[in-house]
């Protein structure tokens, strides 16, 4: 079957994406032998708290940390996490919405760190505090935020989000000086692959990364990370068990694919992978420079604050309006192109999530709609 064929066979016309491992357009591409692993996962019935448990344990040791559990994507890990801060104190730490009146839960949190995602803090029982204002947040602001009601300082993790925040290692010496845990939210921050141990190093006691992201696994699947009675407790509260977790279900097919993927993704290459990203914006560059109506400039970090590379393309003498409406286009045309809006004036054009030959297809698109001009 041609690539793209089985989602045309139901009129859904496959995209192109230059914008970002966004769950909207898919997430990304699972590597092939994640799909070859999770094809032979599907033959057999098991134990899934036996292979949980040791998919847990193997991951654990590739990821250079005490403990790892398997969540069903990386909103769901920030569910399981914040149940395991809240049942601190519980001897089986399930999580009992009843109880939640007596539980510690509150979650403090930097103002600029309140991406969308946070609502799974809310869905799992917690509240959000916001320590400090988006202007700046100040050690005294922090350690004013913590207080017996804490149950854990909520960090994601980005360049990107960083300004106006304090460094995670201060973070972590003031939550843990008053006996707090830290979740760092990492989901997007693969490459680089050190992720999955720097932030267990400094002393996060969980790190959540998304399975579907530059790990290209299973598009539901995430991994939490960290010393393992914080662990112990997200997976007291998961699936398949019937706990609050229950309904964020990860498959025998998503455990043997998301191990596949993070030792596939171990094996990688990453400085050629990035050197590959840096060609295709250079080749964004080259072809902006054959017009007088785009300037484009190599941008880093990326969207999410990796380190590495995407193409900023300004278009000239547009509009906010008619730069929307070539966005548009963009996504309507054949083939559809996503990319993400840039300033008022731009576009960005991120090379991770491109396969071969489409960084030529995009620019190709881009002329031709800027030769057309307005449709009126
Ligand atoms: C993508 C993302 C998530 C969600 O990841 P899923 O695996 O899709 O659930 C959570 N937090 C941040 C910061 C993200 O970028």
């Amino acid at each position: 079957m041609d690539r793209g064929e089985i989602y045309r066979r139901l009129g859904v016309e496959p995209i192109i994406n230059a914008n970002a491992t966004e769950t909207i357009l898919g997430g990304s591409l699972m590597r092939p032998e994640v799909v070859e692993a999770m094809a032979h996962a599907a033959d057999s019935f098991v134990d899934l708290v036996e292979l949980e448990t040791r998919v847990g344990k193997r991951l654990a040791r590739l990821t250079r940390n005490e403990a790892a559990f398997v969540c069903g994507g990386a909103a769901a890990g920030l569910v399981l996490a914040a149940a395991a801060c809240m049942t601190r104190g519980v001897d089986d730490g399930i999580l009992r919405p009843e109880d939640l009146h007596r539980l510690p839960r509150e979650f403090v949190i930097h103002p600029g760190h309140l991406v969308p995602y946070v609502s799974a803090i809310q869905l799992a029982g917690g509240i959000l505090v916001e320590a400090g204002s988006t202007e700046g947040t100040t050690q005294r602001d922090l350690e004013d935020a913590i207080t017996d009601r804490t149950a854990a300082v909520l960090v994601i993790a980005g360049a990107h989000l960083a300004a106006g925040t304090l460094p995670l290692s201060t973070v972590i010496d003031v939550a843990h000086a008053r006996g707090v845990p830290v979740i760092v939210d990492a989901a997007a921050q693969i490459p680089p692959i050190s992720s999955l141990w720097t932030f267990g190093a400094a002393g996060a006691d969980f790190t959540i990364l998304s399975g579907s992201k530059g790990l290209r696994g299973p598009a539901s699947t995430g991994l939490i990370l960290g010393p393992e009675p914080g662990i112990r407790r997200c997976a007291a509260n998961a699936s398949p068990l019937h706990r609050v977790g229950r309904p964020m279900k990860v498959g025998k097919e998503d455990l043997i694919g998301i191990l596949a993927a993070v030792e596939a993704a171990l094996a990688d290459d990453e400085a050629a992978i990035i050197e590959g990203y840096e060609r295709a914006v250079r080749h964004v560059i080259a072809w902006g420079n054959g017009r007088d109506d785009v300037d484009v400039v190599r941008e880093f970090p990326s969207e999410a604050g990796q380190p590495m590379p995407r193409a900023r393309v300004t278009l000239l003498g547009v509009t906010p309006a008619r730069r929307d409406e070539l966005i548009g286009e963009l996504r309507s045309g054949r083939p559809r192109v996503s990319v993400r809006p840039a300033g008022d004036d731009g576009i960005y054009v991120n090379p991770q999530t491109l396969q071969d030959g489409e960084v030529e297809l995009v620019c190709r698109r881009l002329a031709e709609i800027l030769d057309e001009g307005p449709s009126v």
